[in-house]
């Protein structure tokens, strides 16, 4: 009788322990962010961010070590030499086994140190290699989404943002990487995210660690198809992706940052700087299973499936992320995830996750245990 009451409560305790640890990890998991978003008129505009994009594709194909690469990279310093003739930038030379390439940098607020980055990549992918006619996949992608929407939409947050630079209290980085999208025999022997990584190397060429701090880095990658739906991209920091995704909400842009969002992890150009600690955000699409835009790595990643809304909502969230984050407005009570270090996306997931079966195993064997002292004393009273 005793033995049967303490194995009913300890089967309790266990059953109690699972339960809390449930709720817990369900009320972590949540999206539950709610923000009010800084009262202003947005400015981005998805017109002239199309027009970015068909100015690339009329560039050609942007692979890296061509002359098309090259021209692209002139064509985005042109672009913000128009918005100010004095606009700081930076060259990144570095190769890939012999090719040379080049990542470019463009700062605004510079006396500031704190720094968001704003990054995409600009390089197009040599070969189409899931183009469903088998003889398209040698042939290079036009890059209309895979590439030329992030940089497009860039250009447009740089015109915008350097209109209101001086009611902003960060510097803004507005970050172009080539050489993203040329692993998987894209080029033979590639790696993906070559041209990110190999910036993080050189990071501490491009600001003072020691008196500078970069606060976070977001991501834009195929931000521009028709049908935008962002994923909850698990390696970004789940604080910072859950806020832009509260942001866009918030907007009124349910469709394009749904509420149970795909959950995947991509290899893509905000790792380097997750393992450098600096929270980073992926704003991507479902592009692999059951696609939500289905022409990625094919011959139709072209103008005919980009929307000029996609590259507006894209924008104005971000424009809003900064707005809402850096204005120096004291009337407006900041409400967001700053200074997002707060990551439950995937290596803490793994903890949760061992976490549960340390409790769950711990209540099997609870219960195994007492079920044999059971079984003993039974044997001891007939023996
Ligand atoms: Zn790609």
């Amino acid at each position: 009788m005793c033995i049967n009451k303490k194995y009913n409560i300890l089967i309790l305790v266990a059953f109690a322990c699972i339960a809390i640890f449930s709720i817990v990890f369900l009320f972590l998991t949540s999206n539950n962010l709610s923000i009010q978003n800084y009262n202003t008129e947005l400015e981005f505009n998805g017109d002239n961010a199309y027009n970015y994009v068909q100015d690339q594709l009329d560039i050609g194909f942007r692979i890296p070590g061509t002359e098309e690469r090259k021209e692209s990279a002139q064509y985005f310093i042109s672009k913000f030499l128009e918005i100010d003739s004095n606009f700081t930038y930076i060259i990144h030379n570095f190769t890939v086994y012999t090719t040379e390439c080049q990542n470019i940098l463009f700062k605004a607020n510079e006396e500031y140190d704190n720094v968001i980055i704003l990054g995409a990549h600009y390089d197009s992918r040599a070969k189409a290699t899931r183009d469903p006619i088998s003889e398209n996949r040698s042939k290079p992608v036009p890059g209309a989404n895979d590439g030329a929407s992030g940089a497009a939409v860039l250009i447009e947050l740089a015109r915008v943002l350097y209109g209101q630079k001086d009611n902003l209290s960060s510097e803004i980085w507005f970050l172009f990487f080539d050489a993203e999208d040329q692993g998987g025999n894209g080029i033979l022997g590639w790696d993906w995210i070559e041209g990110s990584e190999q910036f993080v190397n050189d990071l501490d060429d491009f600001y003072d660690s020691a008196t500078e701090n970069i606060e976070s880095m977001i991501l834009l990658d195929m931000v521009g198809g028709t049908n935008l739906q962002f994923i909850n991209e698990q390696y970004s920091t789940s604080s910072l992706l859950e806020e832009l995704f509260a942001i866009g909400r918030n907007l009124g842009y349910t469709n394009e940052f749904p509420s149970n969002p795909v959950s995947r992890s991509i290899i893509d150009d905000h790792i380097g700087f997750l393992d450098l600690g600096i929270p980073s955000a992926d704003l991507i699409i479902n592009f692999w299973d059951n696609p939500s835009w289905p022409y990625h790595h094919t011959t139709e990643d072209d103008i005919s499936h980009i929307s000029n809304y996609s590259l507006e909502v894209t924008g104005r969230t971000i424009e809003q992320f900064v707005y809402n984050n850096y204005i120096t407005d004291t009337n407006y009570n900041y409400q967001g995830n700053r200074p997002w270090d707060v990551d439950m996306s995937i290596p803490d997931m793994q903890i949760i996750i061992l976490l549960g079966l340390i409790f769950g195993f711990a209540g099997v064997a609870i219960i195994i245990t007492l079920s044999i002292k059971k079984f003993v004393k039974k044997k001891e009273v007939n023996v």
